[in-house]
């Protein structure tokens, strides 16, 4: 079984419950297991137009291996009906392989840890949330959200 974070992330439609009921669509599946959701916090786009996101990160542990769990993800988007027209584009849902145990990879479809998560005060603060002692090769989460302490974040009730 390893430890493995993803990202969650809704700006079209029902954001709140999307995210909601993905993660507890992903809790619930076979090959997940010990699935544990950060707070949920509102931001603005990063690089990009349209409403304010949802955002939560996840904890899990599964027997599925890097790429299978990105195919995982990648289906669960397009049953909430993710579309991609334009880079950055809105989106219904989001989901993103941050970092997976032991793994250190760059293919053409999968880099992990995930290449710009270190940039995002909307993936490092719940991640905090979850994992306070976590260190990326950047530097520690709490030194890498000073550093974009210009971006806005809210913690939802
Ligand atoms: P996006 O449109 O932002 O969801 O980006 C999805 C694309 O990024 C897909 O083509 C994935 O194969 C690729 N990708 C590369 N690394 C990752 C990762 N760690 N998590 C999610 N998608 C990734």
């Amino acid at each position: 079984m390893k430890c493995a974070f993803i990202g969650l992330g809704a700006n079209l439609g029902p954001s709140l419950e999307t995210l909601r009921q993905a993660a507890t669509q992903l809790a619930a599946h076979p090959l997940i297991d010990a699935f544990e959701l950060s707070a949920l916090y509102r931001s603005k786009p990063v690089d990009a137009q349209g409403p304010d996101y949802v955002n939560a990160v996840a904890r899990l542990g599964t027997r599925l291996e890097p790429p299978a769990l990105l195919a995982l993800l990648q289906e669960t988007e397009q049953q909430y009906g993710r579309q991609r027209p334009y880079r950055n584009a809105p989106r219904t849902l989001d989901l993103d392989l941050l970092l997976y145990e032991g793994a250190q990879l760059d293919t053409h479809s999968l880099t992990i840890p995930h290449p710009r998560m270190h940039l995002r005060a909307f993936v490092l603060q719940p991640l905090h949330d979850l994992a306070p002692e976590l260190v990326l090769e950047q530097g520690s989460l709490a030194a890498l959200l000073k550093a974009c302490d210009h971006q806005e974040i809210e913690r939802l009730p």
